[in-house]
């Protein structure tokens, strides 16, 4: 493949110019002379635009005092005292005059309707944090943008490790960073959480966190499977902290990497407080939490206009009349919205009693979904008399998300039509 048009000539001289505060005079008020300014200004340049109309974006520039106009034509002497110029009309011969004055004042010249003419070439341009990417495709701008995007969406999603900055200016300080890792589906973590993730030494993940994500880390980072921790419930918790500030301090960028979001059930906060009082620096990146995304998976939103205006997502780990519970059951069956409830597929017998005895009906829709985002996720319908019997039958096991209200009975946009056979082969 020949990657090089003929007209192209010698390769091009890539640099970044520091524009800040010099002339930049951008002929044309058009859409290609908007697209062209946001760059502009975002390198600092003193932009002036030269058109008898411009858009109303550009207007809005205008007016903000981001951008200099001058309404009216081109006129040769435009482009005195500028650095940099933008031929961007729609009139060829307009152009070719502006390339023409920039020529003979020795100013680079971009003309977006000729790139022969010109005496410069625009790349593709991305960014990431402080990096700059930039694609000139070999003539062709969509293979320009197609490389710029993928090289951006690489470094953003962490598939192409910035691996250089792991290690900050001035000597390497541990950290912490508690991620929401989403339901499971590697598909739905933050783009925040999954760069943290590529820039980690040390992972420390639960077992509802996507694993997917562990298999495409780097042999030198260290794996600690958390739910593995031996010995109960507490002591696991302090291990957890324990380990975290452990490696932090010995230097180590460390992500924990939880299940849905860190402060929705997931003792978050607990470690966030161990960090700090470590004198650990620790940052939280949000999760799509399971609560949410577990039921939208199976189609189920959690409000809905006209019907549901509230939703409460609660804890069943604990039974009602537990003496250790800190909800209020008997409000909850009071409520005519939407009741969510995690950790609580052992607990449901005693919940749904408890839901019907404080005034829910028994005909209330109920979805239990498992293993949401997942391949194996299932989802069985039922109603609040019924769900002790279908979980029974069923052989529903956790994780498992449960909602309560009539936003179960809505269409069922997700599932899988009837079978019919009419158009198979
Ligand atoms: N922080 C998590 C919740 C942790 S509590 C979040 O925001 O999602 C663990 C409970 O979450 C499980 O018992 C189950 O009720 C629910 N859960 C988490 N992931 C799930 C999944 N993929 N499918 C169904 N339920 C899930």
């Amino acid at each position: 493949m020949n990657a090089t048009p003929a007209d192209s000539g010698p390769v091009v001289y890539p640099v970044g110019l520091r524009r800040k505060d010099r002339r930049v005079v951008l002929v044309g008020g058009g859409q290609v002379a908007h697209r062209r300014v946001a760059g502009l200004l975002e390198a600092g340049a003193r932009v002036t635009v030269v058109s008898p109309q411009v858009t109303p974006a550009l207007e809005s520039l205008v007016a903000a005092g981001a951008l200099t106009w001058i309404r009216r034509r081109y006129e040769p002497g435009d482009l005195d005292g500028a650095w940099y110029a933008v031929a961007a009309t729609d009139d060829h011969s307009v152009n070719a005059a502006v390339g023409e004055e920039a020529e003979q004042a020795r100013i680079f010249c971009a003309r977006a309707d000729d790139r022969r003419a010109s005496s410069v070439w625009t790349p593709a341009i991305g960014r990431h944090d402080d990096v700059v990417v930039g694609v000139h495709g070999g003539g062709d701008p969509q293979r320009a943008i197609g490389v710029r995007d993928a090289v951006v969406a690489g470094l953003t999603d962490g598939t192409i490790a910035d691996r250089a900055s792991r290690e900050p200016a001035g000597g390497r300080r541990g950290s912490v960073v508690l991620v929401g890792g989403g339901p499971g589906d590697p598909g739905l973590i933050t783009v925040r959480g999954r760069r943290a993730i590529s820039q980690a030494d040390v992972v420390v993940a639960d077992h509802l966190a996507p694993q997917a994500l562990l298999s495409s880390l780097p042999a030198d980072v260290e794996v600690i499977d958390a739910s593995k921790l031996p010995r109960g419930r507490s002591m696991a918790q302090e291990q957890i902290n324990a380990l975290l500030i452990e490696h932090a301090q010995a230097g180590k960028r460390v992500v924990r990497l939880k299940g849905g979001d860190p402060f929705v059930f997931g003792r978050g906060m607990e470690e966030l407080e161990a960090c700090v009082a470590a004198g650990v620096a620790v940052e939280v990146v949000p999760g799509i939490t399971s609560a949410i995304a577990v039921p939208a998976l199976a189609g189920i939103p959690v409000t809905h206009r006209g019907l549901t205006h509230e939703f409460v997502v609660v804890s069943g780990h604990l039974p009602p009349g537990h003496p250790n519970s800190l909800v209020d059951w008997p409000a909850l069956g009071r409520l005519r919205g939407t009741v969510v409830v995690l950790m609580g597929v052992d607990t449901a017998p005693a919940i749904a009693a408890a839901l019907l005895e404080h005034g829910r009906p028994g005909a209330t829709p109920v979805a239990i979904v498992s293993d949401g985002s997942t391949a194996a996720q299932r989802t069985v319908r039922t109603t609040l008399a019924e769900l002790p019997d279908v979980i029974a039958r069923e052989g529903v096991r956790p994780p498992a998300v449960w909602v309560v209200g009539e936003v179960v009975g809505l269409n069922r946009p997700h599932e899988a039509p009837q079978d019919d056979d009419s158009d198979s082969d």
